[in-house]
């Protein structure tokens, strides 16, 4: 397949009209220029990006966003655990799995990490769905054993298991998912770090005081939050740490020790009001940073939208916290939720247009002039229907 258009080789430079190849899942060719016969798919007036990758999103929350006016720890019993109730039904599950992946693929979200539910039948919902639209993901089963209604907790001690082993040719990895240190028991957290060395471990740290409060209530013996993650062994370069707005200078010193990746996600921060992710902090310590829309704290499942609230966040530090705080540009924000997301994943072919890489990539068709503002107009104007092929795993997929 032969596609054709401005290709977002690095958002931080202007794209440049150009051509790609195709053959089987993978980018075989990249050129710049016209191409070398009438193109497949796209011309002079396309774009052609990587897809989008998420890093953090409740597959079972479609259904909570919107539930405004709440802190945290209310808004979780208010919402949350009734929308993973509901997943106590199997078809139910699998009924919402197909939803969430198709939401996410009409939003050009080619791979992401999700969380499902603490039902031992989540995983094997979700994966039915990601086998019918093979996007790129790492999904978990969510453990918990306390300070959540019962029948979504369970024991360390669960016989069900809690991750799979990795296929190598499945696009479906599982990843180790204790919800939040409140909702695990010491038992809990050491079982979560038995599974954990060369796996990835997704987790929330730090997005309430509240919630930092009480989870110092339970483990009052360790220094920190992080502090208490990093005794059970969860911090590591696979460990994908939620939120990250309320951390102390130590802690962002042990994540960059541990090499884990702070997920930053800026429309849920905002919506439950959790405070202004501090990215000048991350970039001075060294830590990896990645986005994620966190539906349903989260509003929007749009990578751009949650790109560009990544910028605003950092806008509204420098007017109000934080005067020197460095804004970035919409071209690093594009780079982020492809390429930069995509290596938080692991995704070390994805995200990324040139030869040997996965061909999971997006066809746009932006309704204004192409000029030397595009990736911030494109960011700034977003739309889905910007979107006119979806390439997954090499082949055009419908977005229905
Ligand atoms: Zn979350």
């Amino acid at each position: 397949m032969l596609i054709a258009g401005r290709l977002i080789m690095d958002a931080t430079t202007n794209p440049q009209p150009g051509w790609l190849r195709i053959e089987g899942d993978r980018i075989i060719d990249v050129e710049e220029g016209d191409p070398p016969s009438r193109p497949d798919v796209g011309g002079p007036d396309h774009v052609v990006t990587p897809g989008f990758v998420d890093c953090h999103l409740h597959f079972p929350q479609f259904d909570a966003i919107g539930v405004d006016g709440l802190p945290l720890l209310d808004w979780l019993k208010a919402t949350v655990y009734p929308a993973e109730h509901a997943w106590r039904d199997p078809a139910w599950a699998q009924i919402q799995s197909q939803q969430a992946v198709r939401r996410l693929l009409r939003e050009g979200t080619l791979g992401c990490a999700a969380y499902l539910t603490s039902h031992p039948h989540a995983i094997a919902a979700a994966r039915h769905a990601l086998g019918e639209t093979p996007l790129r993901a790492i999904v978990g089963r969510v453990m918990m054993d306390r300070e959540a209604p019962p029948d979504l907790c369970s024991t360390a001690a669960d016989p069900e298991p809690w991750i799979e082993a990795d296929r190598p040719d499945s696009r479906t990895q599982t990843a180790v998912t204790p919800r939040f240190a409140i909702a695990c028991s010491d038992a809990m957290l050491a079982r979560a770090g038995e599974l954990a060395p060369g796996r990835f471990v997704q987790t929330h740290l730090g997005e309430q005081q509240a919630e930092i409060d009480r989870t110092l209530e339970f483990y009052p013996d360790d220094a920190s939050y992080t502090a208490v993650y990093d005794r059970f062994g969860l911090l590591h370069e696979r460990a994908l740490l939620g939120h990250c707005v309320h951390l102390a200078s130590d802690e962002w010193e042990l994540l960059r020790r541990r090499r884990g990746v702070a997920v930053h996600c800026p429309q849920a921060n905002i919506f439950l009001q959790s405070g202004l992710f501090d990215l000048d902090a991350a970039r001075e310590h060294g830590v990896r940073v990645a986005l994620g829309s966190d539906i349903a704290a989260g509003s929007d499942a749009s990578m751009p939208r949650v790109a560009r609230a990544m910028i605003e966040t950092a806008k509204a530090r420098r007017l109000t916290v934080a005067p020197k705080a460095a804004i970035p540009t919409p071209g690093e924000a594009w780079n982020m939720v492809t390429r930069d997301n995509a290596a938080a994943l692991g995704y070390d072919d994805g995200g990324v247009l040139r030869p040997g890489a996965a061909a999971d990539l997006l066809i746009l068709r932006p309704p204004f002039d192409i000029d030397e503002h595009l990736i911030g107009r494109l960011l700034y104007n977003w739309s889905t229907d910007f979107i006119v092929h979806r390439v997954l795993a090499g082949r055009v997929v419908s977005d229905s």
